[in-house]
């Protein structure tokens, strides 16, 4: 393939994850996946700089339209994308630009949260407008009824002035996504992927309860705008919005020179699988406003800041085989069983495979490569099958039509992911059925435990 062909094909391929990213909710790579394909098209285009257009997907912000049902509402101030670095030598390299662009520059090294942008207007003191990020330059989304349902937001400031504009990040934190997959897997309904996808998903929702019950999160990241205040540096600004119980990112650290900077990003690489949330990198930035305006910004990103990637924790291994459980009601649960590895300092050897849906979506078989990955999460989870590494012959595992327990003839739930024991007299619901009434405490009964239920 010539480079010209090689632009073409990545160009589109770029074009579909854009659109399942910002526009589905449903993105099918990973993130650093899509960045090492987006690094790919800006090295053939730089070698080829005959073949740049300005559609090139390296040309533009971010996401595309809004989504049906929400209003687009046109940006008071541009909500860019940063400048995405992958090593040590460019984050150096980035600080000594800044020295020998800015007369004692001071940096904030902090977390970047893995989730969906959103800005906040305040018209004196009041919360007028929140808005997504949509194209970045032009139109957002107008998702204020839904930003209403966040506790985090806060919708009247206690030291107000004329115009504040605000920007920061909707997540979710793992606790509260695994309530909501739980609940969605109790129902039959679709998992969510991960946190972010959670998230974005349901800010962008047009039932502004189902925001509320979903328990989002916010953190603010960046001043856009104040008018009727002044501000010297992001961290005087970031102790006036908590001097306001506006919730801002945490940690932060003011930086130096490059070896704290450096420092820095390593501190938060080793902790950022304990915060209780998600975060995709760590952002560098300048800290005085005045150096920021100096410097300016590109038609894409800010030149006064990057964003640090760090690699994904993340592991290949095989599987071994599927283990099955019956549930209480009956519910075949499978469970993967790979050779053990080691992600974020504990051994893990299995994972759920959820439902029958999840392992066609993946489309797994014994002896399958998997890769394994916990995201910020205690819970290892499958992410996907290599492949390439599939030795021939492999099948897509398929949950037996007898239960594993009893052996009577399994049945798919109507409209739901689950498969079920049809068999009322079924030991393991039986069993399952006479342990929860044993154990209920006021059913106790002394030395009828579990363990002697097993031996019946
Ligand atoms: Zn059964």
């Amino acid at each position: 393939m010539n480079a010209k062909e090689e632009i073409k094909k990545l160009r589109e391929e770029i074009e579909y994850h854009i659109d399942r990213y910002y526009n589905q909710d449903e993105p099918e790579i990973t993130d650093y996946e899509y960045d090492m394909m987006m690094n790919r098209l800006k090295k053939l285009e730089a070698d080829n700089p005959g073949l740049v257009t300005p559609d090139s997907p390296t040309q533009r912000v971010g996401g595309k339209a809004s989504k049906k049902g929400l209003k687009p509402v046109k940006h008071n101030m541009p909500m860019l994308s940063l400048r995405d670095v992958f090593s040590k030598e460019e984050v150096i390299s980035f600080v000594k630009d800044m020295e020998n662009a800015l007369e004692n520059p001071e940096f904030v090294v902090e977390y970047k949260i893995d989730g969906l942008s959103m800005s906040l207007r305040y018209d004196n003191g009041k919360l007028i407008m929140a808005e997504t990020r949509g194209d970045g330059i032009e139109f957002g989304e107008d998702v204020t009824a839904n930003a209403l349902m966040i506790d985090d937001v806060v919708s009247q400031l206690k030291d107000p002035f004329e115009y504040f504009e605000i920007r920061g990040e909707v997540y979710m934190t793992n606790e509260s996504f695994d309530a909501v997959n739980k609940k969605q897997e109790l129902m039959g309904k679709k998992l969510f992927a991960n946190p972010r996808n959670c998230a974005a998903g349901s800010l962008r929702q047009l039932d502004p309860q189902i925001v509320k019950e979903r328990n989002l999160s916010l953190f603010i990241f960046n001043l856009q705008e104040a008018r009727g205040r002044e501000f010297t540096t992001h961290t005087e600004c970031y102790d006036y919005m908590k001097s306001q119980g506006i919730k801002v990112i945490d940690n932060y650290k003011v930086c130096k020179n490059a070896d704290e900077v450096w420092q820095a990003i390593c501190d938060i690489g080793e902790k950022r699988g304990e915060l209780g949330y998600d975060i995709d990198g760590a952002v560098v930035k300048i800290n005085n406003y005045a150096q920021r305006s100096m410097l300016g910004s590109t038609a894409k990103v800010p030149k006064w800041a990057v964003a640090y990637k760090y690699p994904p924790e993340e592991k290949e291994t095989t599987l071994l085989d599927v283990e099955l459980s019956v549930g209480r009601t009956g519910r075949i649960n499978p469970t993967a069983v790979f050779t053990p590895i080691r992600l974020c300092g504990t051994t893990v050897s299995r994972a759920t495979m959820h439902n029958q849906d999840f392992i066609d979506e993946l489309d797994i078989g014994i002896g399958d490569t998997i890769v394994v990955y916990k995201s910020g999460e205690i819970i290892p989870k499958i992410k996907e099958v290599v492949k390439s590494k599939r030795p021939s012959g492999t099948k897509t595992y398929r949950i037996p039509d007898t239960c594993p327990v009893c052996g009577a003839p399994t049945h798919r739930e109507k409209d739901s992911s689950n498969i079920v024991c049809t068999s009322l007299s079924c030991p393991a619901q039986l069993e399952n059925h006479l342990i929860n009434f044993v154990g209920r405490d006021a059913m106790d009964i002394k030395g009828f435990g579990a363990a002697y239920i097993i031996d019946l």
